[in-house]
């Protein structure tokens, strides 16, 4: 049976993977701040697909909770075989205008939680010689787009640098990298989005579906939608003088 531990699964893109792994006959170990959320989300799951779901209510900002989910992390009975690194959120204001602390707290959510729930996975997953971890990126990570961006730069390139280490031991590392897709996120983070058009907006289950997809085929990056793979393909192929203007003069995605 494979166990599957994922951050922030209460809403958005985590909750659309807990329900593809659960619907593929996994079990669960669910993480978010919430504990009430998470408890209706546990049963619903067990309700519909007979899951072994277990639940961890965790505030990952704060040094001893994320321990909790270490301490878990790092279990070697109902060892946990893939880690979803999927918890963040985003901040209204550019970083001249935006308060130390909550740029603090953010890049403590997005950075160092991965971090540190990565390496109490590892150590079990070589020795099993088996597993998978998908951390939740973003295409903002592509192009100079604020802290928020500067973040999901260092998610994906860490990503990939580990997926080089972890290689030999037979675990996958994926960075998954959506665009503005429909969840809790924007209004979360107060951003105003009346302006970000139709064809922009993805939901979270293709997302989902596209990472698994590519998490099977091992590629190192996931990204849906044909208007993210030309951004992406923008991103990489224009000089970088010309990428950062173009990010400064747009409003980048998911972010204001
Ligand atoms: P969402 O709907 O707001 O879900 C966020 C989840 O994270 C919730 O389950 C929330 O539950 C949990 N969470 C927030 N702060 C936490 C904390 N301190 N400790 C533990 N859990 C915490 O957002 P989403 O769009 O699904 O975002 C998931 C990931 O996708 C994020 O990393 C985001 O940066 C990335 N992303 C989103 C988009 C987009 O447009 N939506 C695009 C690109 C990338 P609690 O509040 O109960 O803790």
């Amino acid at each position: 049976m494979t166990t599957v531990l994922i951050t922030g699964a209460t809403s958005g893109i985590g909750a659309a993977f807990a329900d593809r792994f659960a619907t593929s006959g996994c079990d669960l170990v669910l993480v978010a701040r919430d504990k009430e959320r998470l408890d209706r989300k546990a049963s619903d799951v067990r309700t519909r697909w007979g899951s072994t779901v277990e639940v961890l209510a965790a505030d990952l900002i704060d040094p001893p909770e994320c321990r909790r989910v270490e301490e878990r992390l790092a279990m070697s009975e109902s060892p946990i075989d893939i880690l979803v690194n999927n918890a963040g959120f985003g901040l209204p204001a550019p970083f001249p205008h935006s308060p130390v602390e909550d740029e603090e707290r953010m890049l403590d959510l997005l950075v160092r939680a991965p971090l540190r729930l990565s390496h109490a996975a590892i150590p079990g997953m070589t020795a099993r010689r088996r597993g998978a971890i998908v951390n939740v990126s973003s295409v903002a990570g592509l192009l100079p787009t604020g802290t928020y961006g500067a973040a999901k730069a260092w998610i994906t390139a860490f990503s990939e640098s580990l997926r080089v280490d972890l290689a030999p031991y037979g675990v996958r590392v994926l960075a998954l990298c959506p665009g503005f897709t429909r969840t809790e996120f924007q209004e979360r983070a107060g951003m105003d989005v009346s302006s970000v058009p139709s064809w922009a907006w993805l939901d979270a289950d293709p997302v989902v579906d596209q990472a698994l997809k590519d998490l099977r085929r091992n590629r190192p990056v996931s990204i849906t939608g044909w208007q993210y793979k030309a951004y992406a393909m923008a991103a990489r192929h224009l000089p970088r003088r010309v990428a950062a203007k173009m990010a400064r003069s747009r409003k980048p995605p998911e972010s204001s």
